[in-house]
C-alpha cells in the first residue's frame, strides 16, 4: 500500500523535477531598512522570475536583468516565500536529499529568511523553523502507515573548521570536527552532536543552544557569523510500519558566509584569512554547481568543507534550493550585480543553457511578439 504510494510519489517528483531541473534558484529583495519614504531602490522592476537593476553609470549604464525561478520583492511576507519550498520538505520524507541555501552579501537578508529577525514572532519565523514543523505535520499525518525518527546537527564552518552547535558544555573541547564519511549509504555527515527531536518545541530549544553557542564563538572575533557558513541538518528515516522497510532522507538549511569581496589591500591578518577562506568555500560551490550543470564526470566536491558536507545533498537525485539575497541600496549596487551573475550560473544548472542578459525592452519586445504570434495562431484554429 504505502510503498506504492511512496513510488508513485516518487515517480510525480522526478517527472516534476525533470521539467524543473533539480536546481531551483530564487531572488529576495530585503527592504529598505530607513523607512524614508523617498528611498530609491536599485530595483527597477519585478517581473514573475524576472528582476531589472538600474545600474548606474559606472557598472554601464541602464538596466539589467536576471531571470531566476521566482523573485519575491521586499513586501512578500516570510509565509510566501515559505510557500514555494514546501514541496521540498515533503520530498524530505520520500526520502530525498535536500540542500536549500540562503546567499548574498551581509545585511541582504539571509540570516531573515533562514532564521527570522532577533525578536522572532510565529508570523517571522524563517524557513528553518517552518520546514520542521511541516516535517512534523506530515510525519504525523503518514503515522499509521509510516514512523518517522528524526534527528539534527546544527554546525558552524568557520575557517575551513566545523564547529559542534549543540553541544551544553566544553564547547570546544573536541573542536574542530571532522567530517565523516559515509560511503556506504551516501551520507557525510560531521562528527557533531546528532540529536534526537520530536516535536517543534524541541528544535525550538536546540536552535536557541545553537544560536548561544554561535554568539559564543562570536565575542573573539567581531560579528563571526557573516563570516561563517551555518548549517541546520535534518535527518528523517522512515519505517514502513508493515513492512519494516526503511527509507532515509536528509535536508541541509544553509546560511551562507556574506559573499562580498573583501579588498585584500584593506585586510590583513585574521580578517584576510577568514576572506580567503570563504572565497575558497564560496567558488568551490560555484564550481561544483558549474561541473554538475556541465555533467562532468569529475565534481569537485572535495575544495571546501562547505562542498564535502553537501556533496549527497548537491546533484543526482539530490533536490536543491537557493534564495539569493540582495539589498536595494544604491552603494551595494556592486556586490547586487555580482551576487545577481553568480545566482545566474547556479541557474543555468537548471535552465539548460546560458543566460543572456537582456533589457527590458527586449523581454517586453519578445513578450509582445509571443502575445502576437499566439492571437495569429488563435485566429487560424
Ligand atoms: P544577513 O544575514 O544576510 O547578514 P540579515 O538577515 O541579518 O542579513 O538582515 C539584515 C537586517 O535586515 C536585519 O535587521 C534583518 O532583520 C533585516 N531584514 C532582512 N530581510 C528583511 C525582510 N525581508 N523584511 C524585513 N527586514 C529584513
Ligand atoms: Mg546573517
Amino acid at each position: 500500500g504505502y510503498h506504492r504510494v511512496l513510488e508513485e510519489n516518487r515517480k510525480l517528483y522526478n517527472q516534476v523535477q525533470d521539467l524543473k531541473g533539480n536546481i531551483r534558484v530564487y531572488c529576495r529583495v530585503r527592504p529598505s531598512l530607513g523607512g524614508r519614504s523617498d528611498f530609491k531602490s536599485v530595483v527597477d522592476s519585478i517581473e514573475e522570475g524576472t528582476i531589472t537593476i538600474n545600474t548606474p553609470a559606472k557598472y554601464g549604464k541602464g538596466c539589467r536583468s536576471f531571470n531566476f525561478n521566482k523573485v519575491f520583492g521586499p513586501t512578500a511576507t516570510q509565509a510566501e516565500v515559505f510557500a514555494d519550498t514546501r514541496p521540498l520538505i515533503r520530498s524530505v520524507l520520500d526520502g530525498f536529499n535536500v540542500c536549500i541555501f540562503a546567499y548574498g552579501q551581509t545585511g541582504s537578508g539571509k540570516t531573515h529568511t533562514m532564521t527570522g529577525p532577533k525578536d522572532l514572532t510565529e508570523t517571522s519565523q524563517g524557513v528553518n523553523y517552518r520546514a520542521l514543523s511541516d516535517l512534523f505535520f506530515i510525519a504525523e499525518q503518514r503515522k499509521d502507515t509510516l514512523h518517522y525518527d528524526v534527528s539534527v546537527q546544527m554546525i558552524e564552518i568557520y575557517n575551513e573548521q566545523v564547529r559542534d552547535l549543540l553541544v551544553t558544555e566544553g564547547l570546544n573541547k573536541r573542536y574542530p570536527f571532522q567530517l565523516i564519511i559515509f560511503l556506504n549509504n551516501g551520507f557525510n555527515v560531521p562528527d557533531a552532536s546528532l540529536v534526537h527531536v520530536e516535536s517543534m518545541y524541541d528544535v525550538i530549544d536546540l536552535m536557541k543552544l545553537g544560536h548561544k553557542n554561535r554568539a559564543v564563538g562570536a565575542t573573539a572575533l567581531n560579528d563571526r557569523s557573516s563570516r561563517s557558513h551555518s548549517c541546520l541538518t535534518v535527518h528523517v528515516q522512515g519505517r514502513d510500519v508493515t513492512s519494516g522497510a526503511v527509507l532515509r532522507g536528509c535536508m541541509h538549511l544553509v546560511d551562507l558566509a556574506g559573499s562580498e569581496r573583501v579588498d585584500k589591500s584593506e585586510v590583513a591578518g585574521d580578517r584576510l584569512k577568514e576572506a580567503q577562506h570563504i572565497n575558497k568555500s564560496l567558488s568551490a560551490l560555484g564550481d561544483v554547481i558549474s561541473s554538475l550543470a556541465q555533467k562532468n564526470s569529475h565534481v569537485p566536491y572535495r575544495n571546501s568543507k562547505l562542498t564535502q558536507l553537501l556533496q549527497d545533498s548537491l546533484g543526482g537525485q539530490a533536490k536543491t534550493l537557493m534564495f539569493v539575497h540582495i539589498s536595494p541600496e544604491l552603494n551595494a549596487v556592486g556586490e547586487t550585480l555580482s551576487t545577481l551573475k553568480f545566482a545566474e550560473r547556479v541557474a543555468t544548472v537548471e535552465l539548460g543553457a546560458a543566460q543572456v542578459h537582456k533589457d527590458t525592452s527586449d523581454v517586453k519586445d519578445l513578450k509582445e511578439q509571443i502575445a502576437n504570434l499566439k492571437a495569429a495562431l488563435a485566429k487560424k484554429e
